[in-house]
């Protein structure tokens, strides 16, 4: 199948072209390099530097590679960056995404991967969370890829040959098993790169936001998918899909693992008492969020390989050891 991947050159994009790549599909990588990096993409996959605002170009590049299916991962990420710039996320995700949307009818493309995410759920009542927990977000971020997820429905409705997933991720962490692309965000905000950074001496040390929740060790509880598993179960959807479904899945191992289990297992892998200290509660973080993605595995055999946090960070550790100043080091 002819892929076009927005975001290609980010962290869960590169992760996709590349694993789209090498299973032989033809793979184009769209990206407006923001936040991404054009060394995480293969040199022989072509890579259009564009902006999904920008829907000629995007029809453009789909009628040029006669492109079947998107795999719409271009998006801002930050839950805090979110509260203070709402404009930039509603304008580059939920407007950016209906710029792609015009531009695939346009082209006449009818197969879309979306990356969602848990956070459309906000604060649930209950755990785990399954596909028909009530999706109410706390922020703009939830909210921006919650009306995408609208976008999408409203529009399926409308053209009987169009069909989407929309795959909403839980903690998504580690890297490539081989190490050859890996995890390297600025600002980086998530825990286990912190965790690592600190252990190369990079960071002072590492701040645990509250350990007063009322969970088992007082932190919070997330649910960690390793990069590659994620990636499977894109590829597992995308090859599933037919004219007119529409598809909601969660992605996510199922298993709830504590801030300080995560210490724990970096400390161990890295051979690092790495300097920790207690600090307060991030605002817009809820207690606990995991999965229940038994839709995903009963209707398309999805597993998740790594289901252990420590061989997860492992495959981090690989990529940060050997890449101490990420792609700049490229
Ligand atoms: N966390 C932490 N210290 C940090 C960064 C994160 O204690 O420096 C906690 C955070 O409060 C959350 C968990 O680690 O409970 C995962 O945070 P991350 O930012 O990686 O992902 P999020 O769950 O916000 O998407």
């Amino acid at each position: 199948m002819n892929v076009l991947v927005t975001g290609g050159a980010g962290y869960i994009g590169s992760h996709a072209a590349r694993q789209l790549h090498t299973d032989g599909h033809g793979v184009v990588v769209f990206d407006n390099l923001f936040r991404g990096h054009r060394a995480a993409v293969p040199d022989d996959v072509p890579f259009v530097l564009a902006d999904i605002l920008d829907t000629d170009v995007v029809e453009q590049t789909l009628r040029k590679y006669a492109i079947d299916c998107v795999m719409h991962f271009a998006a801002l990420t930050y839950v805090g960056e979110s509260v203070e710039q709402p404009l930039a996320y509603h304008h580059n995700n939920a407007v950016g995404a209906v710029s792609l949307l015009r531009a695939m009818e346009r082209a006449d493309v009818k197969r879309i991967v979306f990356s969602s995410t848990c956070a459309t759920y906000g604060e649930p009542a209950t755990m785990p969370i399954t596909e028909d927990t009530p999706q109410m977000p706390i922020n703009p971020y939830g909210w921006s890829k919650l009306y995408v997820e609208r976008v999408l429905l409203d529009h399926a409705a409308s053209h009987d040959a169009f069909t989407f997933a929309a795959l909403r991720y839980f903690n998504v962490a580690g890297c490539a098993t081989d190490g050859s692309i890996g995890e390297d965000h600025d600002p980086e905000t998530h825990v286990i790169p912190l965790l690592l950074l600190t252990a190369m001496g990079k960071r002072e040390h590492f701040t645990i936001f509250g350990d007063d929740y009322g969970t088992p060790d007082g932190t919070c509880i997330r649910d960690y998918v390793h990069v590659e598993d994620l990636i499977d179960a894109h590829v597992l959807v995308m090859n599933s899909l037919q004219p007119g479904d529409q598809r909601q899945y969660n992605v996510g191992t199922g298993q709830g693992v504590s801030v300080k289990q995560v210490i724990d297992a970096a400390k161990r892998i890295t051979g690092v008492d790495l300097p920790v200290q207690p600090g307060a509660r991030r605002s817009g973080d809820p207690p606990q969020l995991y999965a229940n993605a038994d839709k995903i595995k009963h209707e398309l055999g999805w597993v998740a390989r790594y289901t252990d946090i420590a061989l997860t960070i492992e495959t981090a550790w690989r990529w940060f050891k050997d890449h101490p100043d990420g792609y700049r080091g490229r």
